[in-house]
């Protein structure tokens, strides 16, 4: 069988090296999630779908890590309970 050989061409930029919880994406939010813990069920979905890992669930509440959370409001959008909120960032944390 012949060997097959596949050459893929990287574009400066296009991609990152350094592991997702090691990089900070904090710094590019302009709007962050707000979780209203009275609505919160502790379903977890937002944790399952946040593409950063920066939602944790403690005591079965979601708790999200203001330093990789980039604010693309993933997380609204997806919680059955419209628990989380996006409000604009006001000058960093
Ligand atoms: S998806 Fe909503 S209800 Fe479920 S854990 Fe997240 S914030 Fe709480
Ligand atoms: S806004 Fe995006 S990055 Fe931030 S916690 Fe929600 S899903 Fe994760």
């Amino acid at each position: 069988m012949k060997e097959k050989v596949i050459k893929v061409e990287l574009v400066p930029g296009s991609w990152s090296s350094t592991p997702q919880m090691v990089q900070k994406t904090g710094s590019w939010r302009t709007l962050k999630p707000v979780v209203d813990m009275e609505k919160c069920v502790g379903c977890g979905v937002c944790d399952s779908f946040c593409p950063e890992a920066a939602i944790n669930m403690v005591e079965r509440k979601a708790v999200i890590n203001y330093d990789y959370c980039k604010g693309c409001g993933v997380c609204a959008n997806e919680c059955p309970q419209e628990a989380i909120e996006m409000i604009p960032e006001v000058g960093g944390k």
